[in-house]
Protein backbone atom coordinates (compact mmCIF):
# COMPACT_ATOMS: atom_id res chain seq x y z
CA UNK A 1 0.00 0.00 0.00
CA UNK A 2 1.44 3.25 -1.01
CA UNK A 3 2.63 5.35 2.03
CA UNK A 4 0.29 8.37 2.22
CA UNK A 5 1.13 10.99 4.95
CA UNK A 6 -2.12 12.10 5.13
CA UNK A 7 -4.70 9.55 3.33
CA UNK A 8 -7.99 10.67 1.36
CA UNK A 9 -10.11 8.62 3.68
CA UNK A 10 -10.00 6.88 6.76
CA UNK A 11 -12.84 3.97 8.31
CA UNK A 12 -13.16 3.95 11.46
CA UNK A 13 -13.23 0.16 12.12
CA UNK A 14 -12.22 -1.22 15.23
CA UNK A 15 -12.10 -4.19 17.71
CA UNK A 16 -16.19 -3.95 17.77
CA UNK A 17 -16.26 -5.03 13.49
CA UNK A 18 -13.70 -7.52 14.52
CA UNK A 19 -15.62 -9.20 17.26
CA UNK A 20 -18.49 -8.85 15.42
CA UNK A 21 -17.82 -10.15 12.01
CA UNK A 22 -16.65 -13.61 14.16
CA UNK A 23 -20.35 -14.15 15.25
CA UNK A 24 -21.90 -15.74 11.87
CA UNK A 25 -18.73 -17.39 11.08
CA UNK A 26 -18.51 -18.86 14.51
CA UNK A 27 -22.69 -19.88 14.24
CA UNK A 28 -21.56 -21.01 10.67
CA UNK A 29 -24.41 -18.90 9.06
CA UNK A 30 -23.07 -17.09 6.52
CA UNK A 31 -25.22 -15.54 3.64
CA UNK A 32 -27.94 -12.89 4.46
CA UNK A 33 -30.09 -14.55 7.79
CA UNK A 34 -30.46 -13.02 11.40
CA UNK A 35 -27.47 -10.63 11.30
CA UNK A 36 -28.81 -8.99 7.96
CA UNK A 37 -32.31 -9.08 9.83
CA UNK A 38 -31.41 -7.13 12.49
CA UNK A 39 -29.57 -4.84 10.34
CA UNK A 40 -32.31 -3.92 8.48
CA UNK A 41 -35.16 -3.47 11.55
CA UNK A 42 -32.26 -1.09 12.83
CA UNK A 43 -31.59 0.73 10.14
CA UNK A 44 -35.58 1.15 9.39
CA UNK A 45 -35.52 2.59 12.59
CA UNK A 46 -32.62 4.84 12.28
CA UNK A 47 -34.01 6.60 8.86
CA UNK A 48 -38.06 6.08 10.13
CA UNK A 49 -38.97 4.06 6.90
CA UNK A 50 -40.97 1.23 6.83
CA UNK A 51 -39.56 -1.31 4.36
CA UNK A 52 -35.69 -1.70 4.30
CA UNK A 53 -33.85 -4.79 2.26
CA UNK A 54 -30.29 -4.72 2.27
CA UNK A 55 -28.07 -5.54 -0.89
CA UNK A 56 -24.76 -6.35 -2.10
CA UNK A 57 -24.56 -2.53 -3.17
CA UNK A 58 -25.12 0.68 -3.55
CA UNK A 59 -25.33 -0.01 -7.16
CA UNK A 60 -27.24 -3.51 -6.83
CA UNK A 61 -29.91 -0.74 -5.00
CA UNK A 62 -29.94 1.35 -7.88
CA UNK A 63 -30.60 -1.46 -10.28
CA UNK A 64 -33.18 -3.19 -7.84
CA UNK A 65 -35.33 0.20 -7.84
CA UNK A 66 -35.37 0.57 -11.36
CA UNK A 67 -36.72 -3.22 -11.72
CA UNK A 68 -39.15 -2.73 -8.86
CA UNK A 69 -39.99 0.39 -11.10
CA UNK A 70 -40.51 -1.68 -13.89
CA UNK A 71 -38.45 0.28 -16.14
CA UNK A 72 -38.46 -0.76 -19.62
CA UNK A 73 -36.26 -0.31 -23.07
CA UNK A 74 -37.62 2.49 -24.42
CA UNK A 75 -38.31 4.30 -21.21
CA UNK A 76 -36.28 7.57 -19.94
CA UNK A 77 -34.95 8.40 -16.54
CA UNK A 78 -33.25 11.45 -15.82
CA UNK A 79 -29.71 11.50 -13.94
CA UNK A 80 -27.21 14.21 -12.96
CA UNK A 81 -24.02 13.75 -15.07
CA UNK A 82 -22.01 14.71 -12.13
CA UNK A 83 -22.09 11.19 -10.39
CA UNK A 84 -20.54 8.26 -10.19
CA UNK A 85 -21.32 6.31 -12.94
CA UNK A 86 -23.30 3.63 -11.48
CA UNK A 87 -25.96 5.73 -11.38
CA UNK A 88 -26.41 6.01 -15.21
CA UNK A 89 -24.96 2.65 -15.74
CA UNK A 90 -28.03 0.62 -13.91
CA UNK A 91 -30.38 2.73 -16.14
CA UNK A 92 -28.18 1.15 -19.60
CA UNK A 93 -28.53 -2.02 -17.67
CA UNK A 94 -32.18 -1.71 -17.00
CA UNK A 95 -32.51 -1.52 -20.90
CA UNK A 96 -33.38 2.01 -20.55
CA UNK A 97 -31.78 5.78 -21.58
CA UNK A 98 -29.99 7.49 -19.47
CA UNK A 99 -31.14 11.39 -20.15
CA UNK A 100 -28.02 14.08 -18.59
CA UNK A 101 -28.93 17.02 -16.54
CA UNK A 102 -26.78 19.56 -14.92
CA UNK A 103 -26.18 20.93 -11.44
CA UNK A 104 -27.71 24.09 -10.33
CA UNK A 105 -24.76 26.05 -10.43
CA UNK A 106 -21.20 26.78 -8.75
CA UNK A 107 -22.31 26.60 -5.39
CA UNK A 108 -24.86 23.89 -5.35
CA UNK A 109 -23.78 20.80 -7.01
CA UNK A 110 -26.86 18.51 -6.92
CA UNK A 111 -29.38 17.93 -10.05
CA UNK A 112 -31.19 21.14 -11.25
CA UNK A 113 -35.14 21.26 -11.22
CA UNK A 114 -35.13 23.97 -14.10
CA UNK A 115 -32.75 21.33 -16.44
CA UNK A 116 -35.15 18.53 -15.15
CA UNK A 117 -38.20 20.36 -16.53
CA UNK A 118 -36.45 21.40 -19.60
CA UNK A 119 -35.11 17.56 -20.32
CA UNK A 120 -38.76 15.92 -19.56
CA UNK A 121 -40.13 13.97 -22.93
CA UNK A 122 -43.12 12.06 -23.32
CA UNK A 123 -40.74 8.89 -22.57
CA UNK A 124 -39.42 10.28 -19.33
CA UNK A 125 -40.37 7.68 -16.89
CA UNK A 126 -38.46 9.18 -14.01
CA UNK A 127 -35.22 10.31 -12.46
CA UNK A 128 -32.22 9.26 -10.14
CA UNK A 129 -31.11 12.33 -7.94
CA UNK A 130 -28.07 12.11 -5.57
CA UNK A 131 -27.57 14.30 -2.66
CA UNK A 132 -24.39 14.89 -3.57
CA UNK A 133 -21.48 15.11 -0.35
CA UNK A 134 -24.26 14.75 2.09
CA UNK A 135 -25.94 17.85 0.97
CA UNK A 136 -29.77 17.51 0.05
CA UNK A 137 -31.14 18.20 -3.44
CA UNK A 138 -33.54 20.74 -3.74
CA UNK A 139 -35.84 17.76 -3.02
CA UNK A 140 -39.27 19.91 -2.40
CA UNK A 141 -39.40 21.14 -5.87
CA UNK A 142 -38.11 17.82 -7.52
CA UNK A 143 -41.27 16.61 -5.68
CA UNK A 144 -43.79 19.09 -7.04
CA UNK A 145 -42.09 18.04 -10.72
CA UNK A 146 -42.25 14.59 -10.45
CA UNK A 147 -45.54 14.54 -9.22
CA UNK A 148 -47.01 17.02 -12.21
CA UNK A 149 -45.58 14.77 -14.86
CA UNK A 150 -45.78 11.86 -13.08
CA UNK A 151 -42.61 10.46 -12.67
CA UNK A 152 -40.71 8.41 -10.16
CA UNK A 153 -38.00 9.64 -7.58
CA UNK A 154 -35.03 7.33 -6.96
CA UNK A 155 -32.98 8.93 -3.94
CA UNK A 156 -29.47 8.17 -4.47
CA UNK A 157 -28.39 8.42 -1.07
CA UNK A 158 -24.56 6.97 -1.12
CA UNK A 159 -23.22 10.06 0.34
CA UNK A 160 -26.00 10.91 2.61
CA UNK A 161 -27.12 8.31 4.84
CA UNK A 162 -28.26 10.83 7.42
CA UNK A 163 -28.89 13.87 5.99
CA UNK A 164 -32.52 14.97 6.49
CA UNK A 165 -34.43 18.34 5.45
CA UNK A 166 -37.21 19.91 7.86
CA UNK A 167 -36.29 16.68 10.58
CA UNK A 168 -37.51 14.03 7.46
CA UNK A 169 -34.64 11.70 6.13
CA UNK A 170 -33.47 12.00 2.85
CA UNK A 171 -33.96 8.32 1.01
CA UNK A 172 -37.93 8.74 2.34
CA UNK A 173 -38.71 11.68 -0.19
CA UNK A 174 -38.94 10.27 -2.70
CA UNK A 175 -40.32 6.33 -4.47
CA UNK A 176 -37.14 4.32 -3.30
CA UNK A 177 -34.15 5.62 -1.43
CA UNK A 178 -30.54 3.91 -2.55
CA UNK A 179 -27.65 3.51 -0.07
CA UNK A 180 -24.15 2.24 -0.58
CA UNK A 181 -21.76 0.71 2.42
CA UNK A 182 -18.60 0.76 0.30
CA UNK A 183 -15.63 1.18 1.44
CA UNK A 184 -15.10 4.86 2.04
CA UNK A 185 -18.69 5.53 2.66
CA UNK A 186 -20.11 7.06 6.00
CA UNK A 187 -21.72 3.94 6.73
CA UNK A 188 -19.34 0.92 5.52
CA UNK A 189 -19.39 -2.77 5.74
CA UNK A 190 -16.27 -3.27 2.78
CA UNK A 191 -19.40 -3.60 -0.02
CA UNK A 192 -23.00 -3.48 0.50
CA UNK A 193 -25.87 -1.74 0.00
CA UNK A 194 -29.50 -0.80 1.25
CA UNK A 195 -33.09 -0.06 -0.58
CA UNK A 196 -36.00 1.85 1.38
CA UNK A 197 -39.33 2.16 0.72
CA UNK A 198 -42.45 3.41 2.20
CA UNK A 199 -44.89 1.63 -0.43
CA UNK A 200 -45.88 -1.80 0.12
CA UNK A 201 -46.28 -2.97 -2.96
CA UNK A 202 -42.74 -1.78 -4.44
CA UNK A 203 -41.25 -3.30 -1.09
CA UNK A 204 -42.45 -6.91 -1.95
CA UNK A 205 -41.30 -6.87 -5.47
CA UNK A 206 -37.70 -5.12 -4.40
CA UNK A 207 -37.64 -8.28 -1.40
CA UNK A 208 -37.70 -10.96 -3.81
CA UNK A 209 -35.78 -9.74 -7.10
CA UNK A 210 -33.37 -9.21 -4.43
CA UNK A 211 -32.91 -13.02 -4.08
CA UNK A 212 -33.62 -14.34 -7.91
CA UNK A 213 -37.30 -13.62 -7.65
CA UNK A 214 -37.78 -16.15 -5.36
CA UNK A 215 -40.96 -16.31 -3.04
CA UNK A 216 -38.79 -17.48 0.04
CA UNK A 217 -35.66 -16.72 1.64
CA UNK A 218 -32.63 -18.88 2.67
CA UNK A 219 -33.26 -18.30 6.00
CA UNK A 220 -37.35 -19.35 6.04
CA UNK A 221 -35.79 -23.03 4.57
CA UNK A 222 -33.25 -23.26 7.07
CA UNK A 223 -35.96 -22.51 10.05
CA UNK A 224 -38.06 -25.61 7.94
CA UNK A 225 -41.02 -23.05 7.05
CA UNK A 226 -41.11 -24.22 3.32
CA UNK A 227 -39.08 -26.64 0.94
CA UNK A 228 -40.29 -25.11 -1.99
CA UNK A 229 -40.34 -21.90 -3.51
CA UNK A 230 -42.23 -19.83 -6.70
CA UNK A 231 -40.47 -17.24 -9.01
CA UNK A 232 -42.39 -14.02 -9.05
CA UNK A 233 -40.21 -11.89 -10.60
CA UNK A 234 -37.08 -11.83 -13.37
CA UNK A 235 -34.47 -11.43 -9.90
CA UNK A 236 -30.87 -11.21 -9.63
CA UNK A 237 -28.52 -12.23 -6.57
CA UNK A 238 -28.34 -8.63 -4.97
CA UNK A 239 -27.99 -10.06 -1.13
CA UNK A 240 -25.75 -9.12 1.25
CA UNK A 241 -24.17 -11.93 3.94
CA UNK A 242 -24.14 -11.75 7.37
CA UNK A 243 -20.68 -10.89 7.95
CA UNK A 244 -20.87 -7.37 6.61
CA UNK A 245 -24.40 -7.07 8.26
CA UNK A 246 -22.53 -7.36 11.66
CA UNK A 247 -20.07 -4.78 10.41
CA UNK A 248 -22.45 -2.63 9.28
CA UNK A 249 -24.43 -3.19 12.80
CA UNK A 250 -21.25 -1.56 14.33
CA UNK A 251 -21.19 1.01 11.82
CA UNK A 252 -25.19 2.21 12.52
CA UNK A 253 -24.26 2.96 15.97
CA UNK A 254 -21.74 5.06 15.57
CA UNK A 255 -23.38 7.41 12.51
CA UNK A 256 -24.25 10.17 14.42
CA UNK A 257 -20.49 10.32 16.95
CA UNK A 258 -18.93 10.02 13.49
CA UNK A 259 -21.25 12.08 11.92
CA UNK A 260 -20.45 15.02 15.25
CA UNK A 261 -16.51 14.27 14.44
CA UNK A 262 -17.10 15.41 10.33
CA UNK A 263 -18.93 18.58 11.34
CA UNK A 264 -16.56 19.52 12.96
CA UNK A 265 -13.22 18.89 10.67
CA UNK A 266 -15.54 20.26 8.26
CA UNK A 267 -15.87 23.56 9.88
CA UNK A 268 -11.92 23.17 10.42
CA UNK A 269 -11.69 23.17 6.97
CA UNK A 270 -13.89 26.00 6.17
CA UNK A 271 -12.37 28.37 8.40
CA UNK A 272 -8.65 27.36 7.23
CA UNK A 273 -9.42 27.74 3.49
CA UNK A 274 -11.46 30.90 3.78
CA UNK A 275 -7.83 32.39 3.74
CA UNK A 276 -6.73 31.29 0.49
CA UNK A 277 -8.21 33.30 -2.34
CA UNK A 278 -7.79 30.66 -5.15
CA UNK A 279 -9.81 28.43 -3.49
CA UNK A 280 -13.88 28.01 -2.98
CA UNK A 281 -15.86 26.18 -1.26
CA UNK A 282 -19.60 24.95 -2.66
CA UNK A 283 -22.34 24.82 -0.82
CA UNK A 284 -22.57 27.81 1.18
CA UNK A 285 -25.18 29.38 3.17
CA UNK A 286 -26.99 25.64 3.20
CA UNK A 287 -31.58 25.65 4.08
CA UNK A 288 -31.52 26.38 7.98
CA UNK A 289 -34.12 23.25 7.24
CA UNK A 290 -31.21 20.97 6.41
CA UNK A 291 -28.88 18.63 8.30
CA UNK A 292 -26.33 17.87 6.36
CA UNK A 293 -24.58 14.76 6.53
CA UNK A 294 -21.00 15.73 5.37
CA UNK A 295 -19.61 12.85 3.39
CA UNK A 296 -16.50 14.04 1.25
CA UNK A 297 -14.57 17.64 1.21
CA UNK A 298 -15.08 19.06 -2.62
CA UNK A 299 -13.47 22.74 -3.61
CA UNK A 300 -13.09 24.44 -6.96
CA UNK A 301 -9.47 25.76 -7.47
CA UNK A 302 -9.87 29.20 -9.56
CA UNK A 303 -8.20 27.53 -12.81
CA UNK A 304 -8.08 23.94 -14.53
CA UNK A 305 -4.78 24.68 -14.60
CA UNK A 306 -4.23 25.35 -11.44
CA UNK A 307 -6.37 22.05 -10.30
CA UNK A 308 -3.77 19.99 -11.62
CA UNK A 309 -0.71 21.77 -10.47
CA UNK A 310 -2.55 21.08 -6.66
CA UNK A 311 -3.46 17.45 -7.36
CA UNK A 312 0.38 16.78 -8.52
CA UNK A 313 1.94 19.05 -5.49
CA UNK A 314 -0.31 17.75 -2.99
CA UNK A 315 0.93 13.45 -4.33
CA UNK A 316 4.24 15.10 -4.04
CA UNK A 317 4.54 15.60 -0.30
CA UNK A 318 2.10 12.75 0.38
CA UNK A 319 -1.16 14.20 0.83
CA UNK A 320 -4.13 11.68 -1.02
CA UNK A 321 -6.75 13.15 -2.35
CA UNK A 322 -9.43 12.28 -5.49
CA UNK A 323 -12.15 13.76 -8.02
CA UNK A 324 -16.21 13.61 -7.41
CA UNK A 325 -16.33 13.14 -10.31
CA UNK A 326 -15.48 13.30 -14.00
CA UNK A 327 -18.90 13.84 -15.68
CA UNK A 328 -20.31 10.73 -16.86
CA UNK A 329 -20.93 12.22 -20.71
CA UNK A 330 -17.73 12.72 -21.53
CA UNK A 331 -16.36 9.29 -20.61
CA UNK A 332 -15.50 6.81 -23.77
CA UNK A 333 -18.64 4.59 -23.51
CA UNK A 334 -21.22 7.32 -23.40
CA UNK A 335 -19.15 9.33 -25.77
CA UNK A 336 -20.11 6.62 -28.35
CA UNK A 337 -23.41 5.99 -26.54
CA UNK A 338 -24.76 9.62 -27.39
CA UNK A 339 -23.00 9.53 -30.64
CA UNK A 340 -22.09 13.39 -30.80
CA UNK A 341 -25.78 14.65 -29.03
CA UNK A 342 -24.97 17.40 -27.17
CA UNK A 343 -26.07 16.69 -23.34
CA UNK A 344 -26.11 20.29 -22.61
CA UNK A 345 -24.72 20.09 -19.24
CA UNK A 346 -22.34 23.05 -19.43
CA UNK A 347 -22.01 24.23 -15.44
CA UNK A 348 -21.32 20.31 -14.91
CA UNK A 349 -18.40 20.56 -17.41
CA UNK A 350 -16.78 23.71 -16.02
CA UNK A 351 -16.97 22.84 -12.28
CA UNK A 352 -15.33 19.29 -12.98
CA UNK A 353 -12.71 21.31 -14.89
CA UNK A 354 -11.52 22.76 -11.74
CA UNK A 355 -12.54 20.35 -8.80
CA UNK A 356 -10.77 18.58 -6.27
CA UNK A 357 -11.66 16.32 -3.50
CA UNK A 358 -9.84 17.14 0.18
CA UNK A 359 -8.96 14.56 2.38
CA UNK A 360 -11.66 14.11 4.95
CA UNK A 361 -12.67 11.49 7.81
CA UNK A 362 -13.86 11.53 11.00
CA UNK A 363 -10.58 11.24 13.24
CA UNK A 364 -8.85 13.73 11.10
CA UNK A 365 -6.78 16.00 13.74
CA UNK A 366 -6.22 19.44 13.57
CA UNK A 367 -2.89 19.34 12.79
CA UNK A 368 -3.85 16.76 9.46
CA UNK A 369 -6.05 19.89 8.77
CA UNK A 370 -3.49 22.44 9.00
CA UNK A 371 -1.01 20.11 6.76
CA UNK A 372 -3.51 19.82 4.48
CA UNK A 373 -3.57 23.73 4.15
CA UNK A 374 -0.40 24.76 4.35
CA UNK A 375 0.27 22.12 1.80
CA UNK A 376 -2.34 23.74 -0.72
CA UNK A 377 -0.94 27.36 0.48
CA UNK A 378 2.84 26.04 -0.65
CA UNK A 379 1.95 24.36 -3.71
CA UNK A 380 -0.27 27.49 -5.06
CA UNK A 381 2.73 29.84 -4.12
CA UNK A 382 4.69 28.06 -6.15
C1 LIG B 1 -20.57 4.70 -4.06
C2 LIG B 1 -21.63 5.23 -4.91
C3 LIG B 1 -22.48 4.40 -5.65
C4 LIG B 1 -22.24 2.93 -5.83
O1 LIG B 1 -22.24 2.19 -4.71
P1 LIG B 1 -21.49 0.76 -4.70
O2 LIG B 1 -21.81 0.26 -3.33
O3 LIG B 1 -20.03 1.02 -4.90
O4 LIG B 1 -22.09 -0.06 -5.77
C5 LIG B 1 -23.53 4.99 -6.34
N1 LIG B 1 -23.73 6.30 -6.32
C6 LIG B 1 -22.93 7.15 -5.65
C7 LIG B 1 -23.23 8.61 -5.66
C8 LIG B 1 -21.84 6.64 -4.94
O5 LIG B 1 -21.03 7.49 -4.30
Amino acid sequence: MQNWKIRFFLPDISEEEENAVLIPLRNKWLTMGEKTHAFEKAFAQKINTSHAYAVSGGSAALHLALMALNVQPGDEVLVPSLTFVACSNVIVAAGATPVFVDVCDHNDWTISPQDIERKITNKTRGMIIVHYAGFACRIKEIQAIAQKHGLFIIEDCAHAVITSVDGQYCGTFGDVGCFSFYSNKNLTAGEGGMVITQNEELAQRLKILRSHGMTSMPADRFQGKTHSYDIQGFGLNYRIDDMRSSIAMCQLQKLDKNLRLRTRVYQSYLNKLSQIDSITIPFQNRNAAEATGYHIFPVLVETSDLRDKLIEGLKQQGIQTSFHYPPIHQFSIYQSYLKGQDVACPITEEVTSREITLPFYPSMSDDDIQTVCDSIQQCLKS
